[in-house]
C-alpha cells in the first residue's frame, strides 16, 4: 500500500452516501483528543490531511480516506465530547452505529485509547460493542512517548484488563510526535485488505 497515493472519496453524513465501492474499510474510532487526526496524518505522511479535532456543534461526518485504491480509511467522529447535548450525542451514536453495523466492506477498527489512561467508560462501551458486533479490532495505544519505555507493558496490561481484550485483536503502541508503531500499524492493517 503506497500511502502517498491518497485521495478523499467523500465526506459522507449518511448512509446513503457510503461510496459504493468494494475497497476494503478500516474505520477508526477514539475519544475526542485522543489523538485520531495525528494518528492518520502520520500514518499517510501528511502534515494536515485529516483535520485535528472537529469542534462539538459542527456537522459530524463520515470521511473515506481512499489509500491508494487498496483500502479506505474511514475516520469517525471522535465520542465522548462532554460539552454536546445529549440529543446530538445520541444522533451522533446511532450514525456510527449504523456504520458499523451495515457496511459492507468493513473489515477491521482502529480503536484509538490513551496508553497513559485507564480506558473511560466510552473506550470501554465501544470495544465491548464492536466485539459484539464481531468486529476485529486493531487496537492503538497513543501518545506513548508521554510514558517511558520500561512502563509501557504495565500501561498495556492495565488497558487490556479493563477492556478485556480479545487475544486474537491486534494491540499497536504508537506515537505520533516520535514515529512510534508506524510499520505495526500496517503490518496489521494489511492483513485485512
Ligand atoms: P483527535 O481529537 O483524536 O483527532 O486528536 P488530535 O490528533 O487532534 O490530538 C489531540 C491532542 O493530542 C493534540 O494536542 C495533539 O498535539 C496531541 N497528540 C496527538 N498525538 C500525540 C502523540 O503521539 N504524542 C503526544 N505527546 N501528543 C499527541
Amino acid at each position: 500500500i503506497n500511502p502517498n497515493n491518497l485521495k478523499l472519496t467523500i465526506s459522507a453524513a449518511s448512509a446513503k452516501q457510503y461510496p459504493d465501492t468494494d475497497i476494503p474499510e478500516i474505520a477508526l474510532a477514539g475519544r475526542s483528543n485522543v489523538g485520531k487526526s495525528s494518528f492518520i496524518n502520520t500514518l499517510l505522511n501528511r502534515k494536515n490531511f485529516a483535520r485535528t479535532s472537529s469542534s462539538p456543534g459542527k456537522t459530524q461526518l463520515l470521511n473515506f480516506y481512499n489509500v491508494d485504491s487498496k483500502v479506505h480509511l474511514v475516520d469517525v467522529p471522535g465520542y465522548g465530547y462532554a460539552r454536546v447535548s445529549k440529543k446530538e450525542r445520541e444522533k451522533f451514536g446511532k450514525m456510527i452505529e449504523e456504520y458499523l453495523t451495515t457496511a459492507p466492506n468493513l473489515k477491521a477498527v482502529l480503536a484509538l485509547v490513551d496508553l497513559r489512561h485507564e480506558p473511560s467508560e466510552d473506550d470501554k462501551l465501544m470495544y465491548t460493542f464492536l466485539k459484539f458486533y464481531d468486529i476485529p479490532v486493531i487496537l492503538v495505544a497513543t501518545k506513548a512517548d508521554k510514558i517511558p519505555r520500561g512502563k509501557w507493558n504495565k500501561h498495556v496490561s492495565v488497558i487490556k484488563k479493563a477492556l478485556q481484550f480479545d487475544s486474537t485483536d491486534d494491540f499497536v503502541i504508537f506515537s505520533s510526535f516520535d514515529k512510534t508503531g508506524i510499520d505495526e500499524a500496517w503490518t496489521a492493517i494489511e492483513q485485512y485488505v
